[in-house]
């Protein structure tokens, strides 16, 4: 819908082509960084997904007795569900006359230009930025709003909670298959967990499970927009974020400039992901990781500031964490 809007404000009509009908919800811990919101800007959208969600200026994450928090420099993230987040584009396209055919899926033509935003679909390959077979399962909770992300790495995967009204936060866990019990005492387990690491919220409900997210393979073209051009493992919060850009990148004429800073897009989510994924786990590197951060603010701030939707992305990996760890 987005990569339709940026057509649309080049003067080029598109039509959506949607699998499902009616209100759309997916798994996903639902908070936009900055860079993303800015592209929303572009639309001329953010004030209304304001509305519809919950800002947010940061990343607190959580191991152990370990807690840090950083904050974005510049611009702040959104929390809104999914269905919320469809619905503001979904009104956006109508408004502008972008059609949009619903409840049929569709199929590759090669009878006209088309943009694949199918998703995240096994392609053969194996992406590294993402962590082989997790199981995704979303919760809302009621309950104190914080200003920021909370991350808590956990021995069976981590647990994100994101603002995302006046009173909502949703909740993702990333698990694991192997370190969860039955399918039948999932829910409860969790929801245990979830208790004993942040006490205080309440009316955990609306259970939705994802399963499972797995290795899928490098694009099958460049029209590709968001998960279905590259998908990163959902630890990096990226996914929406580069939804939004690499559908304003594709949409936009298709020149070299374009393209290097999708590339660069590309390898700067891919290489902070899998630095987060090198320190996930919940054990002695998340430990250090939190820890190091937690005693260093300003290094979190640093690093959290590279999400800048001005300058574009720089190299968010292993190597920048530690030029900026080093005095
Ligand atoms: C547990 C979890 C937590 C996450 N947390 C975050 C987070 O906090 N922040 C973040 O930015 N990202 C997060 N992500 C990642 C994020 O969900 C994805 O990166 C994002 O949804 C990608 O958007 P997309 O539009 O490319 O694909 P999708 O959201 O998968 O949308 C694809 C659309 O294509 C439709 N479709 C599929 N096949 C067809 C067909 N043949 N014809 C027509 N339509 C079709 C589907 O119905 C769907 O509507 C998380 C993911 C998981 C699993």
């Amino acid at each position: 819908m987005a990569a339709a809007l940026f057509l649309k404000k080049q003067g080029l009509a598109s039509v959506i082509h949607e699998a499902v009908a009616g209100p759309l919800d997916r798994v996903c811990g639902e908070g936009i960084l900055p860079v993303g919101v800015s592209i929303l800007d572009e639309l001329g959208l953010k004030g209304k997904v304001i509305e519809a969600g919950r800002p947010f200026s940061g990343i607190r994450y959580l191991c152990g007795k370990y807690h840090a928090e950083g904050r974005f420099d510049f611009g702040q993230g959104i929390g809104i569900s999914r269905h919320r987040l469809h619905h503001v584009l979904r009104e956006a396209c109508l408004l502008t006359g972008v059609e949009v055919i619903e409840g049929t899926p569709w199929r590759l033509d090669d009878s006209s230009a088309w943009i694949d935003a199918r998703g995240l679909r096994p392609r053969g390959g194996h992406d590294r930025s993402l962590r082989s077979s997790r199981v995704g399962i979303r919760m809302r909770v009621s309950g104190p709003i914080k200003d920021v992300v909370q991350v808590a790495f956990m021995s069976f995967g981590e647990i994100y909670v994101t603002p995302t009204g006046n009173d909502t936060s949703s909740v993702a866990f990333l698990v694991n298959p192997s370190k969860m019990p039955a399918p039948t005492a999932w829910r409860s387990w969790l929801t245990d967990h979830f208790r004993q690491r942040f006490p205080g919220y309440r009316d955990a409900r609306e259970y939705a499970v994802r399963a499972p997210i797995a290795g899928y393979g490098w694009p099958a073209s460049t029209n590709a927009v968001g998960d279905a051009l590259c998908a990163f493992d959902p630890i990096s919060g990226a996914g929406m974020s580069f939804a939004l850009m690499s559908a304003k990148l594709v949409a936009s004429k298709w020149g070299s400039y374009q393209k290097k800073q999708l590339t660069r897009a590309m390898s700067s989510f891919g290489s902070y992901t899998q630095t987060l994924l090198a320190f996930s786990g919940g054990g002695w590197r998340s430990k250090l990781l939190v820890r190091q951060l937690g005693k260093n603010p300003s290094m979190f701030d640093k690093m959290l500031s590279q999400y800048d939707g001005e300058h574009g992305l720089s190299d968010l990996g292993l190597m920048n964490w530690l030029k900026l760890a080093l005095p």
